[in-house]
């Protein structure tokens, strides 16, 4: 296995420990409409855009509670006026994922190019960022609300533009993601994709829906570190 041109970070789920948080907001959100979500609703939507989640949350809503007497449906927007406020407070306190700082600085130590390739939106994830200032040594950055980015994870446009911004192929990089939408993504620009096992959401990612690519699920970041440092010599 050659050293990789380049390490793309998911944000969410992967350096920073806010899945768990974001499911909490979106959970809260949905019992305010009087609806409830399933582990696997949650799970579904790691990895995505809040404006794609929202829709998402406000179609199993609606399709849930479906009332004729109903005269206007529950719309996203509607969804993110409660949720965001919740995420916002949730969000301000997320640690770090074990093992994300020490990867980061690995990568910075052996000069590998790194990007932040997130869903998340700008102002978000300078809020989640702001206790972790170790993620400022990754200065690439593409954001959910990316003016140059048509689509969101799954899509492979996120990861396709990182490596375009760093000036590499994405054959040619480590993608690393804890989500389904995120390795999908990353997959489908080509990259090799390390997949971190989530501990707390118990039934784990489903791997079966993942496509052919060259991908392996770790259960820690420091596995991805030892490699780095193995192919470095270092
Ligand atoms: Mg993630």
């Amino acid at each position: 296995m050659p050293a990789p041109a380049a390490c793309l970070f998911d944000l969410d789920g992967l350096l920073l420990d806010t899945e768990p948080l974001h499911g909490q907001a979106w959970t809260r959100a949905a019992a305010h409409f009087g609806g409830q979500l399933s582990p696997s609703q949650r799970r579904q939507l790691r990895g995505r855009r809040r404006q794609d989640c929202a829709t998402q949350v406000a179609t199993w809503l609606q399709a849930a509670n479906a009332s004729p007497q109903s005269a206007t449906p529950l719309n996203g927007d509607d969804l993110l006026a409660v949720q965001q406020p919740i995420s916002r407070q949730l969000l301000a306190a997320a640690p770090a994922m074990p093992g994300a700082e020490a990867l980061v600085r690995c990568c910075s130590e052996l000069a590998i190019p790194m990007a932040l390739v997130t869903s998340s939106a700008e102002e978000a994830v300078q809020r989640k960022s702001a206790p972790h200032p170790w993620l400022e040594q990754i200065q690439t950055r593409v954001l959910g609300d990316d003016p140059e980015l048509a689509r969101g994870k799954p899509a492979a446009d996120p990861f396709r533009l990182a490596a375009a911004r760093l000036g590499v192929d994405p054959a040619t990089c480590w993608a690393l993601e804890d989500s389904l939408a995120g390795a999908t993504a990353a997959l489908a620009a080509g990259c090799r994709v390390w997949i971190l096992e989530s501990e707390t959401e118990g039934d784990g990612l489903p791997v079966d829906q993942l496509p052919k690519g060259n991908w392996t699920q770790i259960q820690r970041l420091d596995q991805v570190q030892r490699q780095l440092r193995l192919l470095a010599g270092a």
